[in-house]
């Protein structure tokens, strides 16, 4: 079957989504160099680590962090660009698992499940995934919590956010979450939310408030990159 693989691999070659170098194999996504140099926060679960504060005097999260930090114009943001925005659902599952070994020995591993942020239902129609679900996919193979893909809705289309202050958003996506009719019963649970990007917490907010509200719960956030 070597043959099979080489001759797929000379006509689909696939390349490190950071720096463009040939992979040596076809389920890859970065190149070791550029795995090795991810500006990763190494917050893991640092109580006061910056993605927590975002959250504090807003909602009770017990605790927020991220995979790596988020530099504008950083060769590092294709990996989300990419599976936002072309399709790129193996850069999800890469990161999710990423973001699942730096979780795996941490206090996020007592989490009961995991909660992705829900995308609106045109946007998810035209995108035909959610990323935030593909990330979670895979945190969940490597910590082993399972992924409610069905607790959450988000209720009406919003515009777009890059313009507004941290208020607008907040009130732009303030009651844009509620919870599906049929949803399974969280009460008691340690709720892992899952987001791809953290900037203003003003979406994670809303999410939490909505489980806050429904439930007695915990909520722990956890995002691939922050701002
Ligand atoms: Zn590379």
């Amino acid at each position: 079957m070597q043959w099979l693989f080489d001759l797929l691999m000379f006509f689909f070659p696939v390349n490190c989504l950071v720096c463009g170098k040939r992979l040596a194999s076809p389920g890859g996504v970065l190149c070791l160099g550029c795995e090795f140099k991810m500006p990763k926060t190494g917050y893991g679960d640092r109580a006061d680590n910056p993605v927590s504060k975002v959250f504090w005097g807003r909602v009770p999260v017990e605790m927020g962090t991220s995979l790596f930090r988020f530099e504008k114009g950083s060769s590092y943001q294709s990996l989300l660009h990419d599976l936002k925005y072309r399709g790129n659902r193996k850069a999800g599952m890469y990161l999710g698992r990423l973001l699942g070994n730096e979780l795996k020995y941490t206090t996020f591993a007592c989490c009961d499940v995991m909660i992705p942020v829900p995308l609106h239902k045109k946007r998810f129609r035209k995108r035909g995934y959610n990323q935030s679900e593909i990330i979670a996919r895979g945190t969940s193979e490597v910590m082993g919590i399972p992924v409610l893909s069905n607790l959450l809705m988000r209720s009406r289309h919003h515009s777009s956010q890059t313009s507004m202050g941290r208020y607008e958003r907040f009130e732009n996506v303030s009651d844009n979450f509620h919870l599906t009719r049929r949803h399974p019963d969280i009460n008691g649970k340690k709720i892992l939310l899952i987001d791809d990007v953290v900037t203003t917490g003003a979406t994670l907010e809303a999410c939490s408030q909505v489980l806050f509200y429904h439930f007695d719960c915990l909520v722990y956030i956890a995002t691939v990159s922050c701002a």
